[in-house]
């Protein structure tokens, strides 16, 4: 999806803030020598930032706008040394609503429903993001917060929440405590709007089961805006994202370069609009594909597919990025093998290979379903691996996260 020229405009005026605010990102195009660009090849000269840029530039250091119209500042949890800082001007504060609002527009919410919301409130972008879409679009919000299961099923009856936002666990465990308490029949749900972390089909469909309601994946990041910078419309053919706020490319993780649509990688994100902290291609780590093609639904904004993982889990095999989720989706394709499989990545006699475990019960014949993996990975994704069939059980499984991928290269 290559930049236009609208776009680009945008780009240049980002670039003159951030050059005028002089902060870590003013200062590396100045270094470079930019004013601006005036195409795509130009654009992708540009240089990256990072998530480290960003905490190198605590507390304020992003602040692009001046201070007396900043009105807000959201952060990111700091699991590893020291939060990002975000400050967001009252613009910035609207268009997040705008573009939030627009999501619950693609869900097919409209200014009738209850709106329940389970993310969190306080720095983080999360509950205030959705409700600030939320009564733009003119709902009526319900704030809850998370935790406290008893109230939130209460208020949920009482007050006949027609949608509920929430992470996936959260949306689990509540779908299983209403199946508990037999209350369903007082549960008037229609719709979810679920954070965009990354949760297997399973997990998906039995939600969708046990509440009986239409689910939605929400996309986004604290760094850019917040979630509600995407979401999938009712043809559920990926996330639509509003490409008049952010310009997303897909790159490869290793040499940098945009991929052509449709092929996996990165997502880089350019916002286009921001005033408080403007970002210039953004690696978000985040693994997805840009869909070719229109859909069904005739919106003319973009899509991301889902979201397949973070960029530390690629593997390189024969020069080609794999990575696991690629590998599971295929698996996924045969009913007859179980959940689990092992990958196991070796260099032998100077080449890579790639030895894959599934389980099987023994009425399958082995050797034929081992091939038909194998040609599948083949035609997929572009080189033959060794397919192993072992016994249902025999593969390793824990409570945690079982080690599905062991690269024995580096061992
Ligand atoms: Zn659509």
């Amino acid at each position: 999806m290559q930049i236009s020229n609208e776009q680009l405009a945008l780009v240049n005026k980002q670039i003159d803030a951030l050059i005028k605010a002089d902060n870590f990102y003013g200062k590396r195009l100045k270094e470079a020598g930019v004013s601006g660009v005036k195409d795509a090849a130009e654009f992708e000269k540009l240089p990256f930032s990072e998530k480290n840029d960003l905490r190198e530039a605590y507390p304020l250091g992003l602040m692009t706008a001046p201070e007396e119209e900043i009105v807000r500042i959201h952060s990111s949890s700091g699991t590893t040394g020291l939060p990002v800082i975000i400050p967001y001007t009252a613009k910035d504060v609207d268009d997040w609503g705008e573009m939030f609002k627009r999501c619950y527009e693609y869900a097919g919410i409209t200014n009738k429903d209850r709106i329940h919301i389970t993310p969190g409130y306080g720095l983080w972008t999360a509950g205030i993001g959705f409700q600030n879409g939320a009564e733009k679009l003119g709902a009526m919000v319900i704030p809850m917060g998370p935790g406290n299961t008893d109230k939130q099923l209460q208020m949920m009856q009482d007050l006949g929440s027609t949608v509920l936002c929430a992470t996936s666990s959260y949306a689990l465990l509540l779908a299983e405590e209403i199946e508990k308490r037999g209350i369903k029949d007082n549960i008037k749900l229609k719709k979810g709007v679920i954070g965009s972390e990354r949760w297997g089909e399973k997990m998906r469909n039995r939600i969708k089961n046990e509440l009986g309601i239409e689910l939605y994946d929400i996309y986004g990041l604290t760094e850019i805006y917040g979630p509600g910078i995407g979401i999938n419309c009712k043809y559920d053919t990926g996330m639509h994202y509003w490409d008049d706020y952010i310009y997303i490319e897909i790159i490869d993780p290793v040499t940098l370069k945009p991929v052509p649509d449709g092929e996996m990688g990165e997502i880089v994100i350019t916002t286009l609009v921001k005033e408080g902290a403007p970002l210039i291609r953004y690696r978000t780590h985040d693994l997805s594909r840009i869909i070719p093609g229109e859909c069904p639904c005739g919106s003319k904004h973009p899509r991301l597919d889902a979201i397949m993982g973070r960029t530390d889990d690629m593997m390189k095999i024969k020069g080609v990025n794999v990575f696991p989720s690629q590998i599971e989706e295929i698996l996924k394709t045969f009913p007859e093998l179980s959940s689990e499989y092992q990958i196991r990545i070796s260099h032998l006699d100077g080449k890579d290979t790639m030895r894959i475990y599934v389980e099987t019960n023994g009425s399958v014949d082995f050797a034929a379903i081992s091939k038909d993996v194998a040609d599948r990975v083949k035609s997929k994704i572009g080189f033959t691996p060794l397919v192993k069939v072992v016994e249902v059980g025999v593969l390793p499984r824990s409570e945690k996260k079982t080690k599905r991928v062991i690269d024995e290269r580096y061992e």
